[in-house]
């Protein structure tokens, strides 16, 4: 379950231009932690461990899994991203991109939010030109162009955590695109600002 309460005084402070949690996934902490990106954007100092950020990423049909610390703060660790980006494949022609890592940010402060233990399941990452000109013929929902081929949009899901309410967050971080596809899993990208 989010913590409404939580993320409402996060929003609150993040007017203010800081961001202040007592918690992070692991246990309770004291003092304040400054949240660059719930408050703008910054250097990326603050965060807790040394503002060491790892996520844990778990592919929804294989159960392929990826844990990794990607940042220390400042600067994406390159192996981790590689790690990821493979994680992250179009296994239809198992082609690997580069994902933005705004995006991984962006996935890394949606489970913070939701103060869940468990992975992120990720239901699709990086799509070719060709995967989704398929998809496209199944489904006419799927976009023309589509943000998936340039590793900058995922469609995930987090266990015990409900589409609807992720999908809120996702909305309040005003960070890129926001799908929401019932309560299966949400569309997360790092394009423009828009919803559906
Ligand atoms: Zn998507």
């Amino acid at each position: 379950m989010f913590d409404q309460k939580m993320y409402n005084r996060r929003e609150i402070l993040q007017k203010s231009g800081l961001a202040v949690s007592t918690l992070i996934a692991g246990g309770a902490l004291s003092g304040c932690f400054r949240i660059p990106e719930f408050a703008g954007g910054g250097a990326g100092t603050g965060y807790p461990n040394n503002g060491k950020r790892a996520i844990t990423l778990k592919h929804s049909q294989s159960g392929e899994e990826v844990s990794v610390v990607y940042k220390d703060g400042k600067n994406y660790y390159r192996d981790a991203l590689r790690q990821i980006d493979y994680l992250m494949r179009d296994r239809h022609q198992n082609a690997v991109y580069q994902t933005d890592p705004r995006l991984i940010d962006l996935l890394y402060d949606l489970h913070y939010a939701s103060h869940s233990q468990d992975p992120i399941l990720l239901l699709s990452g990086y799509r070719s030109p060709e995967t989704n000109a398929m998809l496209r013929r199944r489904n006419r929902r799927a976009a023309k162009n589509s943000l998936h081929m340039k590793g900058m949009a995922a469609d995930i899901r987090i266990p015990n955590i409900h589409a609807r309410d992720l999908r809120q967050v996702a909305l309040n971080m005003k960070r890129g695109g926001v799908g929401y596809y019932g309560s299966r899993y949400i569309h997360v990208d790092v394009g423009d600002v828009r919803s559906w």
